[in-house]
């Protein structure tokens, strides 16, 4: 193994769809947050694990970054009537995603073997690691008590003032095998552009984690998801606030600075060096905003000149 990601959602997977490009996608294996997982009409969901895998394997809507392309929803929709949960909407395709993983994981089997299952079905060559087989929970304290995290983003829309965040089970969680070994190994270690406290803290929240990041010989580089003092999308900002962290790319490589090498911030908030110079972690500017398939090779390309 020669670089380790860790990953979230949408974010991340296009960085990794741009980084997938450049290198061999056996040379890449992705850490990814199971903390946003959750269980809906009896079946498993791993949002991050299936964004991650349907963007490599080609076949993520690119719309609405989430969910397969060429989608249908009439499933959910028969499910209303009867009653059951439609907030979440669960597409009739990626509908059977769910029901093979929920299979596997009802005959023994772990989340590792379910999402190399997947991976390997849909075509992806980079190896894809749930960060733990363990469930890890994040939920997010809001005025009116503890929601679990899909309650919180989708239902409320991340709408909620948020009081607390915690990651139900860490404590008891190991990381998925294979995880510690390949960051001990790695030739660097690229933490992707993702929600620093609900994608990247439930990852770190699992035991040895940081350990194995603070002990290893790689390259640890962060690419900032917050630029001009707000999140790119989605409400790591607020969340950010309400840990009471700076919203800023120097703010991030607070969070990360006691094991982060390098941190690739955008060029507007060249400002921020400085204060990045200060936490003792190098800081690198960059085009971050990856909206088009160019901008990802762009930037994948400017991570691994760092590395270079
Ligand atoms: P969530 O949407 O907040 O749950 O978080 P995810 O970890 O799934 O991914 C979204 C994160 O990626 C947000 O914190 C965004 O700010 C960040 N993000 C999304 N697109 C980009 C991008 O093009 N560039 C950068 N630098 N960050 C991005």
């Amino acid at each position: 193994v020669q670089l380790v990601a860790l990953a979230g959602g949408t974010g991340a997977a296009k960085l990794l769809r741009g980084l997938s490009r450049l290198v061999a996608p056996r040379d890449l294996t992705i850490v990814v947050n199971t903390g946003d997982d959750t269980e809906l009409w009896g079946l498993h969901i791993s949002p991050d694990l299936d964004t991650v895998c349907y963007t490599l394997a080609g076949v993520i809507d690119a719309t609405r970054g989430w969910g397969l392309a060429d989608e249908t929803f009439q499933a959910l929709g028969q499910m209303a009537r009867f009653g059951e949960p439609s907030w979440f909407s669960l597409g009739d395709r990626d509908l059977a995603t769910h029901l093979h993983r929920t299979r596997l994981l009802r005959e023994g089997r772990t989340l590792s073997d379910a999402t190399a299952a997947i991976g390997a079905a849909l075509g992806v060559k980079s190896r894809i690691l749930p960060m733990s087989d363990q469930p890890v929970r994040t939920r997010v304290l809001g005025p009116d008590g503890w929601l679990d995290f899909q309650e919180y983003f989708v239902r409320e829309k991340a709408q909620v003032e948020v009081r607390d965040v915690a990651y139900d089970g860490s404590s008891a969680a190991n990381a998925a095998p294979g995880v510690l070994e390949a960051i001990a190994g790695a030739r660097a270690v690229i933490v992707c552009p993702s929600n620093p406290v609900t994608s990247i803290g439930p990852i770190l929240a699992v035991p040895g984690i940081v350990d194995s990041l603070t002990r290893s010989a790689a390259t640890i580089i962060a690419v900032s998801p917050i630029v001009s003092g707000n999140a790119v999308s989605g409400p790591a900002g607020r969340l950010m606030a309400s840990r009471r962290l700076p919203v800023s790319a120097a703010g991030v490589g607070r969070l990360y600075a006691p094991w982060l090498d390098v941190l690739i911030l955008d060029e507007r908030d060249r400002q921020e060096i400085p204060e990045v110079l200060q936490l003792g972690v190098s800081p690198v500017t960059a085009q971050t905003i990856m909206a088009t398939r160019e901008d990802e090779i762009a930037l994948a390309r400017r991570v691994l000149e760092v590395l270079a």
